[in-house]
C-alpha cells in the first residue's frame, strides 16, 4: 500500500471505528435514520434495495470534492496525485472485502447490472455460440437474467434454468441435467434479492467444475452487502457487486474476474484510458483493469466505496451477521401472528440474508406498501426485479422487509404494527 498524504492519514476514513458492535451506537453513524417521515420516526427496512450511508462515507466523499478533487492516472499535478491515490488504493481495499489477493482483478463497474453485462458482452461474445447453453436458475434478478438473454438472442445460444421448490432453495437433483458439454457459463445469485435464501454456490460450483469446462459468475450484490466473501474459496470466475447494498455510494461497483479470462477478453467499451496505442486504423490495449475502465471513471464513488469497505471492516461481522439474523427470525415469528399473511423464502431465519418477502390475503403489496409508509415504515412491493420468483408462486408482486444490522427489534414491532393498521383498513 502507499503511504496517504498526511492529510490524508488523519482524514475521516481513519476516525476511530466503533469498539463492539452495539446497534444504537452504529445508528448514530447513519444520519438518515433519525428522522421523520409523515409526523413519525422513519423505520428503514428497504435495505435489500440500498442501504443508508454512514457519516464516515459522506465525510470521505465531501473531503475528496472539497480537496483532491481531480482526475485520475492523467494529471501530473498534486491533486491528480492524491485523486489517483485514494482511487487505487479504494480499489485494493474493496479488493479484499472479497478476498481477491491481486487487486488489478477488480475492474470498477456502475454496479452489479454493469459488471454482468460486462461479461456478458465482452467475454460472451467471444466465447458463446449456436446451441452453446447458458444456465441460469429462476431465483435471479433481472439483471442477472437479461443480459444473458441478449447474448443468446445474438449468438443463437440456449438458455437453461435451475428450478427452485417452494422453500425458494434451489433443485440440485436436476443440475447433472441441466449441465452438458455445451454449457459455457452459469450465472447464479450468491444470495436472492426477492426471497434472501443463502444459495449453496460452493456445492454449485464444484458440481460444475467436475462435468464442465464452463465459466461460473456469481451475482454477488446481496452477497457482498451481507456474507463474508472470499472468491478464490468459492472457486468462480467472475463476481459482480455494488457499493450501494453496503453503505457505499450509488454509481460504483466491483466486477472481480480471474486474471488469465480478463487478459485475454476484448474490451467492453472504447475510449480514454483504457488503451495503449492508438493509430489511424487500431489500437492496442492498456493491461486490465484499464481496459475495461474506459472514460473518466466515478472516482468519487470508487473512494466512498473504499470508505464504506473502511467502515463495515470496523465492524465485528461474525455479530452483524447474528444480529441480523436473530432480527429476521423475530419479524418472521411476529409476522405469523397476522391473519392471512404468506411469508416466501426458506423458513429458516439462518438460511437466509435479511430480506423477508409476504403477501397479506386482505390487501395488494401496493396498499401495504403505501399504508405502512403513511406509519414512517419504509419497505418495498414489486415484483423486486424477479419476475420469474413471482411466476414461480403465482403472484404479482410481494412486499418486502429487508433487514441491515442498523435494525432493531423495535423497527420489525413497528411493521407489524403498520401491518394491523393495514389489516383494519382492509379488514
Ligand atoms: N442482483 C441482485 C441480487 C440485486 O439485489 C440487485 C439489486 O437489487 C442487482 C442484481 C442489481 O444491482 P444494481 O442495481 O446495483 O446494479
Amino acid at each position: 500500500m502507499p503511504t496517504l498524504p498526511a492529510d490524508l492519514d488523519s482524514g475521516p476514513r481513519r476516525g476511530p471505528a466503533p469498539a463492539a458492535f452495539d446497534v444504537e451506537r452504529l445508528r448514530a453513524d447513519f444520519p438518515a435514520l433519525h428522522q421523520e417521515v409523515h409526523g413519525h420516526p422513519l423505520v428503514y427496512l428497504d435495505n435489500a434495495a440500498t442501504t443508508q450511508k454512514p457519516t464516515a462515507v459522506l465525510d470521505v466523499l465531501r473531503h475528496y470534492y472539497e480537496r483532491d478533487n481531480a482526475n485520475v492516472h492523467r494529471g501530473i499535478h498534486e491533486l491528480s496525485r492524491r485523486a489517483t491515490e485514494e482511487y487505487e488504493a479504494a480499489r485494493r481495499t474493496v479488493a479484499g472485502w472479497i478476498g481477491a489477493t491481486d487487486s488489478s482483478e477488480l475492474i470498477w463497474t456502475r454496479g452489479t447490472t454493469d459488471g454482468i453485462n460486462l461479461v456478458a458482452a465482452a467475454w460472451g461474445v467471444d466465447h458463446v455460440g449456436e446451441g452453446d447453453e447458458i444456465l441460469l436458475s429462476i431465483l435471479e434478478h433481472h439483471s442477472n437474467l437479461v443480459p444473458w438473454q441478449l447474448l443468446a438472442r445474438r449468438t443463437g445460444a440456449r438458455i437453461r434454468y435451475l428450478e427452485i421448490d417452494d422453500d425458494g432453495g434451489w433443485i440440485l437433483d436436476d443440475l447433472g441435467d441441466l449441465l452438458s458439454s455445451r454449457t459455457r457459463i452459469v450465472a447464479l445469485s450468491h444470495v436472492s434479492n426477492a426471497l434472501g435464501t443463502i444459495n449453496p454456490v460452493q456445492d454449485v460450483v464444484a458440481r460444475v467444475r467436475e462435468a464442465t469446462d464452463a465459466v461460473v459468475l456469481l451475482d454477488g450484490a446481496q452477497g457482498a452487502a451481507h456474507l463474508e466473501v472470499d472468491v478464490n474459496a468459492l472457486g468462480v470466475d467472475f463476481y459482480a457487486f455494488s457499493a450501494h447494498k453496503m453503505c457505499g455510494p450509488t454509481g460504483i461497483g466491483g466486477l472481480w474476474g480471474r486474471r488469465e479470462l480478463l487478459d485475454e477478453m476484448a474490451p467492453y467499451q472504447g475510449g480514454g484510458e483504457m488503451i495503449s496505442l492508438v493509430e489511424r486504423d487500431s489500437s492496442t490495449w492498456a493491461s486490465v483493469p484499464q481496459k475495461f475502465e474506459a472514460g473518466t471513471p466515478n472516482i468519487a464513488g470508487a473512494i466512498g466505496f473504499g470508505a464504506a469497505v473502511d467502515y463495515l471492516s470496523a465492524l465485528p461481522h461474525d455479530q452483524l451477521l447474528a444480529h441480523e439474523r436473530e432480527l429476521v427470525g423475530y419479524a418472521m415469528e411476529r409476522l405469523r401472528s397476522l391473519e392471512g399473511i404468506r411469508i416466501f423464502g426458506p423458513p429458516d431465519p439462518e438460511a437466509r440474508s435479511g430480506v423477508v418477502p409476504f403477501t397479506l390475503d386482505a390487501a395488494h403489496p401496493h396498499d401495504i406498501s403505501t399504508i405502512v409508509d403513511a406509519k414512517g415504515v419504509a419497505i418495498r412491493a414489486g415484483h423486486h426485479c424477479a419476475q420469474l420468483v413471482m411466476q414461480h408462486y403465482g403472484v404479482p408482486a410481494t412486499a418486502r422487509a429487508s433487514f441491515y444490522f442498523y435494525n432493531t427489534r423495535d423497527d420489525a414491532d413497528r411493521l407489524v404494527d403498520a401491518l394491523g393498521d393495514v389489516l383494519e383498513i382492509f379488514g
